[in-house]
């Protein structure tokens, strides 16, 4: 397969949802697509939109810090949201637009094909997980789940914008980041 050429025509499907979200700009990711680590946030906040890229606001810094902590930086992975335009005035987005990008999300995984995911907060645990009730139910166990036809080590942590306002949950979400670094060493992490 041709990620190059997957991943454009996704961008095209996904460029359709426009008209959705006036004046708003696709956010489509950041990072590196030969990772086996891709990470799946809710929708991109101002700043994201304005530089169309995901996590590059205060929330994006906190990202940044916490894969620091396992020597991941934003070329060893891959970056991504569950719906890839802001919603308007920063509101989450609605069960149906998650339901309605969900499907481009899981071929934007099929494309990548990480072999584990790691989710930020409750919209990607709804998306990918299908999970409704509360964050704690799921966050910090890994699952292995079937996205279309392959397999995948998923685990859900803290959304980083949750981690901003409630700075002592901050060492939970490094025992989930120490985790997911476990994970990957057991399987020869390498991201070209
Ligand atoms: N929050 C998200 O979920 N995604 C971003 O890209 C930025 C903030």
């Amino acid at each position: 397969m041709d990620k190059d050429k997957e991943l454009s025509k996704l961008k095209k499907k996904i460029l359709k949802f426009n008209k959705n979200f006036p004046n708003k700009n696709l956010v489509f990711a950041d990072g590196n697509k030969n990772s086996q680590v891709m990470i799946i946030g809710e929708a991109p906040g101002k700043a994201e939109d304005k530089l169309k890229k995901p996590f590059v606001g205060r929330a994006g810094k906190l990202l940044d810090e916490l894969l620091n902590r396992i020597h991941l930086d934003r070329t060893k992975v891959y970056i991504t949201n569950v719906v890839n335009y802001r919603p308007d005035k920063n509101r989450k987005p609605t069960l149906e637009e998650i339901n309605e990008f969900k499907k481009l999300l899981f071929k934007h995984i099929e494309i990548i094909k990480p072999k584990c995911l790691l989710l930020l907060g409750a919209t990607a645990a709804t998306a990918v997980l299908n999970h409704k009730g509360p964050l704690s139910e799921v966050r910090g166990k890994f699952k292995n789940i079937k996205i279309l036809n392959s397999y995948f080590d998923v685990v859900t942590t803290f959304h980083p914008a949750f981690l901003l306002r409630q700075n002592a949950k901050k060492n939970l979400a490094i025992t989930d980041f120490l985790k997911l670094k476990k994970k990957f060493s057991s399987f020869n992490f390498k991201f070209f």
